[in-house]
């Protein structure tokens, strides 16, 4: 594949950029992550139709990201076009009790509009840091909500590169998934239903959950969050401590002695390190409770 040649064919094509052997550490909160062949940081849902529409005609796959905060990307990178659904589509109105977002806003900045506009319901999203798109493939959430609790529709891409609005009824969420995980389908756009609430109450409520958070999460080194989803009834963490997982090491990635259900990078972590611990980790959690953890962070790209 000629990289370069590509690159300047699709350009012209798009307002965003294009670039080549982009490095996935730079795009993932885990700073870890090979290079991508293509990387499209499209402004605007038309760039997205026009690389989408590039890349099928050059048969060349196709991998979204939002904020690289779900992902772990392999030493050597992403084949094909990476298209980074961030701060071109990070617009927002609010009318009456409706919000609608580019799929590139934050869950922070959509809770922070829904605090002044005065609606309830989007207090778990302040202190998640993914992109609203990223939060429909994840239905990321908290103790007290969740993406699916107040989403009400989205626009998505479909497979005849049309822009088309789903209710939210056809994603199918349940806990930490949806069915973009197996469709692959990009969201552009989403539109939440907000609950009039005081925004003091909203205001003092976020603050607490906030430093609840803060108190009980790792802090200082880049990571994903949770890397494994809860088993039902259970905590990931709790299983990972009582099995001595808190503390293990393999080169550069850590299991957090304050949250064992996270994996720091302390010091130029590779995307090796972090596979093979993860692997240590459940084969622990199995042999001592019978239990086979899921991972709920995504794994993306090639060894
Ligand atoms: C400090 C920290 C705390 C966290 N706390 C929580 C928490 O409390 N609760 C929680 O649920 N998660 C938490 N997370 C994880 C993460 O923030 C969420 O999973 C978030 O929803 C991921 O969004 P993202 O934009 O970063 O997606 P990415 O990590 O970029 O991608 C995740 C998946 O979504 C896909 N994707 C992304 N954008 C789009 C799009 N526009 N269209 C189609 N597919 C897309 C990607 O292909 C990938 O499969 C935390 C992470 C960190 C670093």
């Amino acid at each position: 594949m000629n990289k370069p040649a590509l690159a300047v064919e699709l350009q012209p094509l798009l307002q965003g950029s294009v670039r080549v052997n982009e490095s996935m550490a730079l795009h993932t909160t885990w700073r870890i992550g090979g290079p991508a062949d293509l990387f499209v940081d499209p402004v605007g849902r038309e760039d997205i139709r026009q690389a989408v529409e590039f890349a099928r005609s050059k048969e060349l796959p196709i991998t979204v990201i939002g904020n690289g905060s779900n992902l772990l990307v392999k030493d050597g990178g992403i084949r094909g076009m990476v298209i980074k659904v961030g701060r071109g589509l990070a617009y927002i109105t609010v009318d009456g009790t409706l919000i609608r977002a580019g799929a590139g806003l934050t869950l922070p900045e959509l809770a922070a509009a829904a605090r002044r506009a005065g609606l309830g319901g989007f207090e778990f999203a302040a202190g998640i840091p993914g992109s609203l798109g990223g939060a429909l493939v994840m239905n990321a959430g908290a103790i007290n909500g969740c993406t699916a609790d107040v989403l009400q529709s989205a626009v998505v891409l479909d497979h005849q590169n049309r822009f088309i609005t789903l209710p939210k009824e056809e994603f199918g969420f349940a806990y930490r998934t949806s069915n973009l995980q197996k469709t692959g389908t990009i969201c552009v756009e989403t539109c939440w239903q907000g609950i009039p609430r005081d925004p003091a109450v909203i205001e003092q409520e976020t603050r607490e959950y906030l430093s609840r958070r803060k108190a009980l999460q790792p802090q200082g080194f880049p990571n994903v969050g949770s890397i494994f989803k809860n088993p039902p009834g259970d905590s990931a963490g709790r299983l990972i401590e009582a099995a001595g997982g808190k503390g293990l090491k393999v080169g550069g990635a850590e299991v957090s002695h304050k949250h064992a259900n996270w994996i720091l990078n302390v010091g130029n972590a590779t995307a090796r390190d972090v596979l093979t611990l993860i692997e240590q980790v459940k084969r622990r959690v199995m042999d001592r409770f019978g239990i086979l953890l899921h991972l709920e962070v995504r794994v993306l790209g090639e060894d």
